[in-house]
């Protein structure tokens, strides 16, 4: 699976331009971004400075998508951490969960009509 460099890493060779290339976090300190709890304050509070960075960015989008579509584990990505996308795609899985049983009413709706006539 490609993995994109945290757009806060530098040691990228030249390549052809990125969303990554507009990040509002290019040069920020990476340690910001993956935040790890310490003196009994989680790493979803330090990682306000990380997140408030993530709101004024460009292609906060296309990094969320890019966290979301490669299952990126930890830090903060598209101005959320890995609990919070986590809970997206759980919320994402649900979702589709609903509307497949939703789907498959409807058909064998369709097949006992049929059946009935
Ligand atoms: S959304 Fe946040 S992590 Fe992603 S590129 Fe922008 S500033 Fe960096």
């Amino acid at each position: 699976m490609p993995r994109v460099p945290h757009p806060t890493d530098h040691r990228t060779l030249p390549r052809a331009r990125h969303w990554s290339d507009d990040a509002a976090c290019a040069g920020a300190e990476a340690a910001a971004f993956f935040p790890v709890g310490k003196g009994g304050v989680p790493a979803s509070v330090l990682a306000g400075d990380a997140k408030a960075t993530c709101q004024r960015c460009p292609v906060r989008p296309e990094c969320l998508g890019h966290a979301l579509t490669f299952r990126e584990d930890y830090g903060v990505w598209g101005g959320l951490d890995e609990d919070e996308r986590a809970e997206l795609l759980r919320q994402a899985r649900r979702a589709a969960e609903k509307q497949r049983r939703k789907e498959r009413e409807q058909q064998k709706g369709k097949a006992d009509a049929t059946t009935a006539a």
